[in-house]
């Protein structure tokens, strides 16, 4: 989508702290970060979020999770621990209508989210 901010991430139209790419997903540094670790692993198929998972999608979801299992060993919070976030909708507080999936890590995360 042409007015996206993560598709033009993904086209690299907008610059971003890139740390892993593939054919089916990038990843990489929020701008705003909520944590120690703050990454956002995105799908370039442009998909607006959640509601709008088709069928079809599951193995890309799948392979998104297998991305994130990587990461995480790599950003060395895979042992410490990490919370997997993906917000939806309004109540959500989705900023973004790009499907993303927000890894955070490196501190202590407190529950339940505000
Ligand atoms: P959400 O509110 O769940 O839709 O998350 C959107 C996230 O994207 C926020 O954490 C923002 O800080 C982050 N974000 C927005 N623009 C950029 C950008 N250009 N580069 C990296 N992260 C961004």
């Amino acid at each position: 989508m042409s007015d996206c901010i993560f598709c033009k991430i993904v086209s690299g139209d907008i610059p971003s702290k890139k740390i892993y790419e593939d054919e089916q997903v990038i990843a990489f540094h929020d701008i705003n970060p909520q944590a120690p670790v703050h990454i956002l692993v995105v799908p370039k198929k442009h998909v607006s979020g959640v509601n709008e998972l088709a069928a079809g999608d599951e193995a890309l979801v799948g392979h998104v999770y297998g991305v994130i299992a990587r990461l995480v060993r790599e950003l060395g919070v895979a042992e410490s621990g990490y919370r997997v976030v993906v917000n939806s909708g309004a109540d959500g507080q989705q900023s973004v209508p790009h499907l993303h999936f927000h890894v955070l890590g490196g501190r202590l995360l407190s529950w339940p989210p505000g």
